[in-house]
């Protein structure tokens, strides 16, 4: 699903994303983790196109997304994969003018041309789905942090993405609130959904993740099942990181 070669990123002088190799297969859930600064959030910028690639090839769903190519080319194929993937940040960033369902619905309405009421139709399907029905015509300042970002997941799985991609989902939230979004979560692993997960909550990693990719740096330090990771750590740095947690 995700095809990751050679992929360095540079803020001028600053290496942010060194050499990186990484494979997502369909239905995978890898859990990235590392220190602040490490360059997680770079990485999945890169992936969803958010980031311009310093060298290097990212493919996802058969689009190749290649450093080399000309900005014109570039520029279409990223165009397509942000269609394949879907993003889920800390911030969830909804429409504050916009009702729960108006959210959900919105891009399938302008992206998807889609008419009214299929779009009605499928954004009360996903608002069940993160359990969120009876709050449909509310704005999203009437909700929970927790609830928030339910809806922007909701939101990103409107356009049948092939891959989430979350980036500290529960960082901005208040403890009592973390749960009830891990869950959403947790049952779209269930479902088979392909999914790459920056978060800093080690036991959901452990329950949740396929694979352990461990960042340090801007380079993969580590790429293992969760069981080896936390269990036998390979690198320094790892055993660091996580006496920490
Ligand atoms: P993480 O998500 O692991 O905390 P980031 O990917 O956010 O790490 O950042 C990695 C490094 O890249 C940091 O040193 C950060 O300051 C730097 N960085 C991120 N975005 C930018 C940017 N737009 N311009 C310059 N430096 C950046
Ligand atoms: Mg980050």
């Amino acid at each position: 699903m995700i095809n990751i070669n050679n992929l360095s990123k540079s803020f001028s002088t600053l290496d942010v994303l060194k050499d990186i190799n990484l494979q997502v297969n369909s239905g995978e859930v890898v859990v990235i983790l590392g220190p602040s600064g490490s360059g997680k959030s770079t990485l999945l910028r890169c992936i969803n196109g958010l980031e311009e690639l310093t060298s290097g090839t990212i493919e996802v769903s058969n689009i190749v997304v290649d450093a080399k190519s000309s900005q014109k080319v570039r520029n279409k194929q990223i165009k397509k994969v942000r269609l394949h993937t879907g993003m889920v940040f800390q911030q969830f960033n909804l429409y504050p003018h916009k009702t729960v369902l108006e959210n959900v619905m919105e891009a399938l309405l302008i992206v998807k041309k889609w008419p009214k009421n299929d779009a009605v139709r499928k954004g009360e399907t996903l608002l069940n789905r993160v359990g969120l029905i009876d709050k449909r015509d509310v704005y999203p300042s009437r909700l929970s942090g927790g609830q928030q970002q339910r809806v922007a997941i909701a939101r990103a799985l409107a356009m049948e993405p092939d891959i989430l991609l979350f980036d500290e989902p529960t960082s901005a939230l208040d403890p009592e609130l973390v749960d009830e979004v891990l869950a959403v979560i947790k049952e779209l692993a269930l479902d088979g959904m392909t999914m790459a997960i920056v978060t800093h909550e080690m036991t959901f990693a452990q329950e949740v993740a396929d694979r352990i990719v461990f960042m340090s740096d801007g380079a993969i330090v580590e790429d293992s099942p969760p069981d080896e990771f936390f269990s036998r750590p390979q690198s320094e740095r790892a055993r660091k990181f996580l006496k920490k947690m």
